[in-house]
């Protein structure tokens, strides 16, 4: 480009040269210099008009030049021509996008910074029934008038997903995620979870029935078997052994069935709060006094309670969850260990931390111990009469109370269980309120 301008530049001065020479025959050497550059003014004035003529029209062919001029009209074209597949090229991967967007089973919407709906793909479109012409641009939360979902939407923690019924077919359940994205733009994410939610409650149905039909043949067997203990000592010492073993075993076996049982209810009943605050205080002395006499007094229970503060919740299913901590801090820890109960609260709501010295817990088994049936130590726990179901229990009661356990424990110090609840179910009676 440089060795152009520099062509450029001495061909103006050599035609101004040829122009003064000429002129100069006259004796009119600068306006023969003036005319020649004029002329040449006049040519670039023209080769612009011609190039504004072509952009106008950018689907004509290039105007034909030499020179500068030759050069500029061909970059400008290649320009064009590069540009051009570009954007065929983005707009061909923008319409596999969208195709494939399309062909999707879940429904996509694409919602802007306001809060509108901006685009969605077919299965959004048949999931919400909306309609392109009247639904774009409508706010969300128009068209998805649940409070759940308006919650949902506005709380922006969009970590988990929301499971709810549709609003076209409540048999339908849908579950929404949202994603946020670009500048407090959303992404919608909606998935049909009906034959998922089908199978998960045939699974809570099959071990609830199961349970329940075992309850029954349980008992007639253990009465037997209490009976058959009362004359075990008219039995040879072979049996008496069996005997014992039996009774053991079917205890366990109604200890399992039964915590079975609480867990589907925990999954299938609607959670009914009671109507008045529940004194946690009161609630953990009795719990204490029962773990003491578990223990046989060989362990030393500390309460440090805040006597003010209570919960808004469902008093069986916190006593169950409640007892189930303090009842393993005795089962795992050895006689003379220290167990120590401390209800409080802050600015994130209350808390109930049950605290042993006890072993303590690998840490690569804590994140496993709410899960069903995993135990620590299976021959431990089964001479402890454990299950493996107590920790899935309290998770679920905290759910439902919309609070969560956290468990931090090192071996040879000990364990800490710590239910938090949210502080909108917390209430101090007047002296602190
Ligand atoms: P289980 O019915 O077997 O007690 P849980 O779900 O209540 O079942 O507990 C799961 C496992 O967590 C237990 O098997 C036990 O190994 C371990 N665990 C629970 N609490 C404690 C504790 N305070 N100290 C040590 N280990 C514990």
């Amino acid at each position: 480009m440089k060795r152009l301008l520099q062509k450029e530049v001495l061909r103006l001065i050599g035609l101004a040269l040829l122009g003064a020479i000429l002129g100069a025959f006259w004796g009119q050497a600068a306006l023969g210099a003036a005319c020649v550059l004029t002329l040449l003014l006049a040519q670039h004035v023209w080769q612009l008009l011609r190039m504004a003529h072509w952009l106008q029209n950018p689907d004509d062919t290039p105007p034909e030049a030499r020179r500068l001029w030759g050069d500029i009209f061909d970059g400008i074209y290649h320009y064009q021509r590069r540009q051009k597949t570009a954007k065929q090229q983005l707009s061909q991967l923008l319409e596999r996008i969208q195709d494939s967007s399309q062909a999707l089973r879940d429904g996509i919407v694409m919602i802007d910074h306001n809060g509108d709906l901006e685009w969605w793909n077919q299965a959004a479109e048949q999931m919400l029934g909306l309609s392109a012409n009247s639904d774009r641009g409508q706010p969300i939360t128009y068209l998805l008038r649940n409070p759940k979902f308006v919650d949902y939407y506005e709380q922006q923690n969009y970590l988990d997903p929301l499971m709810m019924p549709s609003h076209l077919n409540e048999e339908r359940m849908l579950e929404y995620h949202i994603t946020l994205f670009g500048k407090n733009e959303r992404l919608l994410l909606i998935r049909d979870c009906t034959k998922m939610q089908r199978l998960e409650r045939m699974r809570q149905d099959f071990v609830a029935n199961v349970s329940h039909e075992l309850r029954t043949p349980l008992t007639v067997l253990a009465g037997y078997l209490e009976t058959f203990s009362d004359y075990a000592d008219e039995l040879p010492a072979r049996w008496q052994r069996g005997l014992k073993l039996m009774s053991e075993q079917s205890a366990r076996m109604e200890h399992l069935v039964s915590e079975l049982l609480t867990l589907s209810r925990l999954e299938t009943s609607e959670f009914k709060a009671e109507a008045e605050p529940i004194d946690i205080t009161q609630l953990l002395t009795c719990i204490s006094n029962d773990a003491l006499a578990l223990s046989g007094h060989k362990h030393k229970i500390q309460l440090e309670v805040n006597k003010l503060l209570q919960l808004r919740g469902n008093i069986n299913e916190l006593r169950s969850a409640f007892s189930n901590l303090v009842f393993n801090a005795v089962k795992y820890t050895p006689e003379g260990s220290t167990i120590t109960l401390s209800w409080y609260y802050d600015n994130a709501g209350a808390h109930l931390t049950v605290q042993d010295n006890g072993q303590g817990i690998d840490g690569k088994h804590l994140k496993f111990l709410t899960q069903r049936f995993y135990r620590v130590d299976d021959s431990r726990s089964s001479q402890t009469g454990g299950t493996g179901l107590g920790l899935a229990i309290v998770k679920h009661v905290l759910l439902r109370h919309q609070g969560r356990l956290e468990i931090s424990s090192t071996v040879g110090q000990g364990s800490c269980f710590t239910c938090h609840f949210p502080a909108s179910l917390m209430c101090l009676t007047p002296s602190q309120s």
